[in-house]
């Protein structure tokens, strides 16, 4: 370690106890509540909390899960998918998207992604469909929507379901209209470290459709549609009272965080537009990214080295995903092989992903582009 980085802060990836610092004395008061109700699973705060992320979603349903993963599966569930049907999913993601269709018996169909947005390439869509095909996953990776108007042209074409993975990007805007109401269902996650991030897991789905909203609304409750009578298997996940009354306090300033986080993302893009071998995020015009992460590409195989520097100044930074999903462990079965998805392993290779939390100052997003500028020159 050079003598110097040790006088400065390090600077983290995600600094959540910032975060609970400047909203401490409302997330004690909401969770208070909730325990003076002594009422903990499908209560007035989930069901509050339903009504406010659908409508943050531009959606008319919410309905509150265990996880995002349980909001995906849930919702191909509901959209009949099930054992020997195929779901077309972008393979450079978070696992959980893929895990989703695999969970239910299903078999994800690999499509690559565009190098430019790092979101599913649509002209991979049509040439992946087969008679069993029922849904496609699209994800707005990072919090950039994905190029939903082509999505949904071919899925309507072909009978598919489009289930948006918007486990990133609530918030976002995709030509005025927000992630979560482009498809037929969205997923969403509230993971502690995502945009709106609860104390433990929970998700949700949002829709516009009042049928798919009623099925998973059973499906999350061992497929009860009333007390004590069930019409199909079903699970128990349920988003619980203290998660969702942590989430209503965060929602009310999902806002300001998205502008911080949009203004750092501003920041860095201003102090990397003249470094060589460093390519910042590429946002088509008409969409707004939500920046759950800020994610350069460093070509030339000097990624891995220009990560080593920064952490010897404290800087953090995160590779998300090192491992497209067509050579993972889990999908050898699929007979794929390193070469099928080109732009999806350029991607694993070159991204890395810099801090952009909210709560972050301006100074630390100088630093850490002026890291990142010398890296790249040494
Ligand atoms: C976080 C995430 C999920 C899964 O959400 P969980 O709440 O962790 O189950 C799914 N897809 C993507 C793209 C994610 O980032």
């Amino acid at each position: 370690m050079n003598p110097t980085a040790k006088a400065v802060q390090p600077i983290p990836s995600l600094d959540l106890r910032a975060q609970y610092a400047s909203i401490a004395a409302e997330i004690r008061a909401a969770i208070g509540d909730v325990l003076q109700s002594q009422q903990f699973v499908l209560g007035r705060q989930g069901s509050a909390l339903e009504t406010e992320v659908a409508a943050c979603c531009e959606c008319s349903y919410g309905v509150g899960v265990g996880s995002g993963t349980d909001a995906l599966m849930l919702a191909l569930r509901a959209a009949g998918v099930g054992p020997g049907d195929e779901v077309i999913v972008p393979v450079f993601s978070f696992i959980a998207t893929a895990a989703a269709v695999t969970a239910l018996g299903a078999q994800p169909a690999f499509a690559d992604i565009q190098a430019g947005t790092l979101n599913l390439d649509p002209s991979q869509i049509e040439t992946r469909v087969t008679p069993r095909t029922k849904a496609v996953v699209p994800v707005h990776l990072y919090g950039l929507p994905a190029e939903m108007d082509t999505i949904n042209e071919i899925a309507r074409r072909r009978g598919l379901t489009v289930l948006e993975d918007n486990a990133q990007a609530i918030g976002a805007r995709y030509k005025g209209r927000r992630t979560g109401s482009l498809g037929d269902a969205a997923a969403i996650s509230f993971y502690p470290t995502k945009n709106l991030g609860a104390y433990g897991d929970a998700g949700m789905l949002v829709t516009n459709a009042e049928s798919l909203a009623a099925r998973v609304r059973a499906l999350r409750d061992h497929g009860q549609t009333e007390k004590y009578v069930s019409q199909e298997p079903g699970w128990n996940s349920r988003l619980d009272e203290i998660q969702a009354a942590v989430l209503r306090v965060k929602l009310r300033h999902l806002q300001e965080w998205q502008r911080a986080r949009q203004a750092h993302a501003v920041t860095y893009n201003r102090l990397l537009a003249g470094a060589a071998g460093v390519i910042t995020p590429q946002v088509p015009a008409g969409l707004e990214h939500v920046y759950h992460q800020y994610t350069v590409r460093i070509a030339g195989g000097r990624r891995d080295r220009v990560q080593a520097f920064l952490a010897e100044r404290g800087i953090a930074s995160t590779v998300y995903y090192p491992v497209p999903f067509h050579l993972q462990p889990i999908y050898a079965s699929l007979g794929h092989r390193r070469g099928d998805f080109p732009a999806a392993e350029q991607a694993a290779a070159e991204v890395l992903s810099l801090p952009v939390y909210p709560e972050l100052t301006a100074a630390q997003v100088e630093r850490v582009a002026e890291a990142l500028a010398a890296a790249l020159a040494s």
